[in-house]
């Protein structure tokens, strides 16, 4: 199997979950994905839930062997704007060590990089001691509700597996893996408030009336302290300071305060107290205003009293906060600070819990893992050394992956999330590309890892 050539096959197959014109992509995606894994002797099917996109699910090896569940998933943003591509962005094309084309990193590369590396190890070890089950959905970029739903019914099939492994998450450079090793959780929602009837006229009703985009400023304006920290009470209930060791994994990471201040473009950081500016980006939970409206919004004056006003909130969360408390506490304190006057409703848009998972022999490890999953920490430790050079940094991340937790929920398995994009790569961007070298350095990874899984068992 040709990495650059299969997966010239796979981003064909223009899997845009997110638009219904796509349908034939996704289709052809779910079809290429079943001839590559019948080649390498997988069996092969596709089921459905929630109405969604088919979960494709292949299967290969004795019910005996330690099972390991290899996640990943088949569907790709949309390309949009098409006009910014240097090349179509479904037909993918090899330029200067690297392959362009819409999910040629996020997630198709990655997938066939492992593919390759399956047809590889099945050739030197035709019986290789190792269940493994592929769970590969179409709407990861979507929301995975299929999956979810899917994983509700009939997440215990997969229980009896040792640990599922993807490569859907980043790294700095191909010198510096990181294995991830927590994600945040999110909680969202829209606060509106509501005053008078209509819209007034401010000088014929301005005085007496309690203005609803001022209430709203005012609610917004009291969910943090000058500090930077959220003021709602018990929101930081079961939030832990990070271990030692997690703090001096960060100060490995090839990025400084200085250089990251630049990327982001501030004038100076504006954190929580007890954590650096980069810690709280991986280690502190967050609330934070996406969007607020109301008002007179176009150009020049309007003198108006708003009838109405909005802001859309979210949260990132960490281990050990839960986000239905925390939704509580916060409608609870929103309620106790609303004026009289005003009508307050709070809408939940989402939720999900943060997930976290701990390498072995830490002083925050969990002693209850499941000691094949254990040793693959160390396994995964040492093939990554031999293929990138360098051992990987064991790291929390900022952002949220919401099925990592549904996985976790409905099937009781930690994920090894091994990062194979590079800052470079464009994710979701025009011009989305992946590293060939990186390409190669993870098919030796992959075959490593799952060799020695196979041998230490
Ligand atoms: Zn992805």
């Amino acid at each position: 199997m040709d990495f650059a050539k299969t997966l010239e096959k796979f981003v064909a197959a223009a899997s845009v979950s997110a638009d219904p014109a796509f349908a034939e992509g996704m289709a052809r995606a779910c079809e290429f994905l079943r001839g590559a894994l019948e080649g390498l002797g997988f069996e092969v099917k596709e089921v459905r839930a929630d109405k969604g996109q088919p979960i494709v699910l292949a299967e290969r090896g004795e019910k005996q062997w330690p099972r390991v569940v290899l996640y990943g998933h088949y569907d790709v943003q949309p390309a949009d704007p098409v006009e910014k591509w240097h090349t179509p962005p479904f037909e993918a094309q090899v330029k200067d060590g690297r392959i362009y084309g819409r999910g040629t990193a996020d997630n198709k590369g990655p997938i066939v990089a492992l593919l390759c590396a399956l047809e590889k190890l099945f050739a030197d070890f035709p019986a290789l001691p190792l269940r493994l089950t592929f769970i590969l959905e179409g709407e990861e970029e979507t929301g995975s509700r299929a999956l979810s739903a899917f994983l509700k019914e009939h997440g215990g099939e997969f229980s009896d597996a040792a640990f599922v492994l993807l490569a859907d998450t980043g790294s700095p450079s191909l010198e510096q893996i990181v294995v991830t090793t927590a994600l945040r959780g999110i909680l969202g929602f829209e606060l509106r408030v509501k005053g008078p009837a209509a819209d007034l006229h401010s000088g014929l009703h301005g005085g007496p009336v309690y203005n609803p985009l001022q209430a709203l400023c005012e609610l917004v304006g009291s969910l943090h302290n000058a500090d930077g920290s959220v003021n709602v009470p018990g929101f930081y209930d079961g939030v832990k300071t990070p271990a030692d060791w997690e703090r001096a994994e960060l100060k490995k990471f090839p990025l400084s305060e200085q250089e990251y201040q630049k990327i982001v473009g501030v004038k100076a950081f504006h954190n929580p107290p007890g954590l650096s500016p980069l810690e709280s980006l991986r280690f502190g939970p967050t609330l934070e205003i996406n969007g607020i409206g109301g008002g007179y919004q176009g150009e020049g004056s309007k003198t108006v009293i708003p009838a109405e006003a909005f802001a859309k909130i979210t949260c990132r969360l960490v281990a050990d906060q839960d986000p239905e408390k925390v939704f509580a506490q916060m409608q609870k304190t929103l309620r106790e600070r609303c004026p009289e006057a005003i009508e307050m409703s709070i809408e939940l848009q989402q939720s999900s819990p943060a997930y976290l998972v701990q390498p072995p022999n830490r002083e925050n490890s969990d002693p209850a893992q499941n000691p094949v999953l254990s040793r693959a920490f160390g396994q995964l430790e040492n093939a990554v050394a031999a293929h990138f050079g360098t051992p990987p940094l064991f790291l929390r991340e900022g952002g949220s992956v919401p099925v990592i937790s549904d996985i976790k929920k409905y099937t009781g398995l930690d994920s090894l999330m091994v990062g194979l994009f590079l800052p470079q790569d464009a994710l979701h961007a025009p011009n989305e590309s992946f590293s060939l070298e990186m390409a190669e350095r993870a098919q030796g990874m992959f075959y490593t890892f799952l060799r020695s899984l196979a041998r230490d068992v």
